[in-house]
């Protein structure tokens, strides 16, 4: 017997990622396989870098894809960063605060908490008393977009208060990239990391990173080694930095780095604000016939994320069970609560190409049909009207 090709269902992607694929980057994905070195995929590195510091909204040279998921990004960043006995104030809002934690640990710094509520934003009050009474901190870490609460921080304000106490910033923006406003230069973040899988709507798999030269000047004036050889960015900028003749160092993943090319097109065609402005909008929508329904958000309005949308399970609702009937009947996928809010919330993603009517009109559909047929109290009926009336608004 031999093994048939495996042949995935369409599905629609509504979790936390990975997020609807664009048809035009699966398309990219199967063009013609060339060498890492070809003059003519070089070329095309060249311009992924530019169009990187496009959606980073920064003139960072060292822009670039690390090639490994989001969370490689983060290792990134700690491990060329943090050096032992290097004090890091981390603030936890929720999932990947807690990672970050476990990142200063390994590279043998010493973490700070600041922790808050999950659904919460990080308290600023909190982040200046931490900076004060350590002040022999050289790094401030924090989620910029909290995927598993859907919360966002002040990264401006945070950075600007890390400056004040002369910490560098560790800023991950894997949910934040291309979904909601972030601007690398005009903010001051000195290190960032993202992933491909979520407001990008590319394939998972590779991390866009970014260094300024505050940071730069850290990793290269380091008295120890980076522990990782293979994201240790003194070799890997041998590779992508411009200018010098490029040397191996590892394969590049040719094919997933022409998708991300064609997603990056795709972002700067639509330009940065306006793809913001669609995040914003469906979300609004998608709000209104949430609530309409009878549901409710976690994440206080003022900083609620659009692209990460995580509401209230209703009382005696078998979470399990909506989740597998939505998957199963309409082909449709939503986030179960991480951590401490597992079983309490269902975490609805709008992220990049998953951002549009058509699939905000099937998730209100869909759920309410489930929910009424479980006779869960949810008020019928009103929704699909409460959604349109946002949609076809102007703005
Ligand atoms: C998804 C995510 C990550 C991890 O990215 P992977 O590609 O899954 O490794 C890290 N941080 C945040 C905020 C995320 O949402």
């Amino acid at each position: 017997m031999t093994t048939p090709s495996f042949n995935p269902p369409v599905r629609t992607l509504m979790g936390p990622g990975p997020s609807d694929v664009h048809p035009r980057i699966l398309e990219a994905l199967s063009r013609p396989t060339i060498g890492h070195l070809d003059p003519v995929f070089v070329e095309m590195m060249e311009q992924t870098k530019g169009l990187l510091q496009y959606a980073f909204q920064t003139e960072n040279p060292l822009t670039m894809p690390v090639s490994a998921p989001g969370s490689a990004g983060m290792e990134t960043c700690f491990v060329n960063l943090v050096e032992p006995g290097d004090k890091v104030i981390v603030c936890q809002n929720g999932v990947f605060g807690g990672r970050m934690k476990e990142n200063v640990e390994r590279c043998g710094g010493v973490p700070v908490m600041v922790e808050d509520e999950w659904g919460k934003s990080v308290d600023l009050g909190k982040v200046e008393t931490a900076l004060e009474t350590n002040n022999d901190a050289k790094i401030l870490a924090f989620v910029h977009a909290e995927t598993s609460t859907g919360a966002r921080s002040d990264a401006k304000e945070l950075v600007e208060l890390a400056h004040r106490h002369d910490c560098l910033t560790i800023v991950d923006a894997v949910t934040s990239l291309g979904g909601s406003e972030l601007k690398v230069d005009d903010w001051g973040i000195d290190t960032i990391y993202s992933g491909t899988q979520k407001c990008l709507s590319c394939t998972p798999g590779i991390a866009p990173i970014s260094f300024n030269e505050r940071a730069l000047d850290k990793v290269r004036n380091r008295q120890s080694k980076v522990q990782s050889w293979f994201l240790d960015l003194n070799l890997v900028m041998g590779y992508w930095g411009s200018g010098q003749k490029r040397a191996y160092h590892h394969t590049a993943p040719v094919n997933a780095l022409y998708g991300l090319h064609e997603s990056l097109c795709i972002l700067q065609a639509e330009g940065i604000e306006s793809a913001w402005q669609r995040h914003n909008k469906m979300h609004t929508a998608l709000k209104a016939g949430l609530e309409a329904m009878g549901l409710s958000f976690i994440v206080d309005e003022s900083h609620r994320l659009p692209q990460l949308n995580a509401v209230s399970i209703p009382e005696g609702v078998d979470d399990a069970m909506v989740r597998s009937r939505l998957l199963n009947e309409y082909n449709l996928e939503i986030g179960a609560g991480l951590g401490a809010l597992a079983g309490k919330v269902w975490r609805i993603g709008l992220m990049g190409h998953s951002a549009r009517a058509e699939n905000i009109l099937l998730c209100i559909g869909a759920l309410e049909a489930v929910l009424s047929e479980m006779n869960a109290p949810i008020n019928t009926g009103v929704a699909l009207a409460a959604m349109q009336q946002v949609l076809s608004s102007e703005k």
